[in-house]
């Protein structure tokens, strides 16, 4: 048996700006032997790898050839037992639509130590960089991330998905992850249950970054907007009241900035 000294540590990169790694994950990307990072994570943050450490790049490209999730399976679990200390860097957290939950149970079954180490999730991330509350007193008292590839269940992929209903609802906001392609079947879903078209919408590019760009409109004009920023990754979208929110915001600052001035 091929008894490993090796271990995999799943790290959250955050959502793109660098000083919002968290002290750990800055430590162990700082003294890292070997990472294994994914497309998310900004040349920034891979600018802190130490120049001795081994990489391996597993993010998708366009009209590139990425390796399956099972092949960065295998490769976590081939680098650990070569007995080396992998950082499995990954953007936002690993935990939340990062596959990080597969790759632990992979290297779990293989009795490979691993720890995971938080990241802030694009959500968390984008709502204090384009400042929209996720919840707020009065507006919002919940919020659902949740993916663009909506499925019916596990194992039911080409079936259609059935939960809108559940998704609804005054006071809650939903933050959709990879759902730019998928604005469509978003706008059907839940206008076709009964979500009003004039909810307000912001669909935020590379929030947290010098590239970030935040787009706002309404439900009925999702396709609209998602269309005009087609190709820009990664995207964000936010659904719900608390989108408002960002303008009395904006002209607050706006005007404690006039009377600093
Ligand atoms: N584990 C990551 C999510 C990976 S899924 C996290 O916790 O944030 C990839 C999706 O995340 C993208 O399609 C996009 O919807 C979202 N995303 C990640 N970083 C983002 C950013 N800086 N701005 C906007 N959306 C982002």
């Amino acid at each position: 048996m091929n008894r490993t000294t090796g271990s995999v540590a799943l790290v959250g990169a955050g959502p793109g700006d660098v000083e919002l790694l968290t002290l750990k994950a800055l430590r162990l990307i700082q003294q890292a032997e070997v990472v294994v990072y994914d497309r998310l994570v900004g040349k920034e943050i891979l600018d802190l790898i130490p120049q001795s450490a081994e990489r391996h790049d597993v993010g998708k490209r366009c009209g590139e050839k990425s390796l399956s999730q099972e092949q960065i399976n295998q490769l976590l679990v081939d680098l650990a037992q070569q007995g080396k200390q992998v950082i499995r860097l990954k953007g936002g957290d690993p935990y939340v639509f990062g596959r990080g939950g597969e790759e632990a149970l992979c290297l779990r079954q293989q009795q490979i130590p691993f720890t995971v180490v938080p990241g802030i999730t694009a959500a968390i991330g984008c709502a204090a960089s384009c400042d929209i509350p996720l919840t707020h007193r009065g507006v919002a008292r919940s919020v659902t991330l949740i993916t663009g590839h909506l499925q019916a269940g596990p194992g039911k992929e080409s079936l259609p998905f059935m939960g809108w209903s559940q998704l609804l609802g005054e006071g809650h906001t939903l933050v959709f992850y990879m759902g730019l392609e998928q604005a469509a079947a978003i706008r059907r879903g839940l206008l076709g249950h009964g979500q009003l078209g004039q909810t307000p919408v912001a669909l935020i590019v590379a929030g947290t970054t010098e590239r970030q760009r935040i787009v706002t409109t309404t439900l009925g004009e999702l396709e609209q907007a998602a269309e005009a920023l087609k190709g820009e990754t990664p995207v964000l979208i936010m659904v719900g009241e608390v989108v408002r929110l960002r303008e009395a915001l904006h002209q607050s600052c706006a005007s404690l900035l006039a009377q600093v001035a």
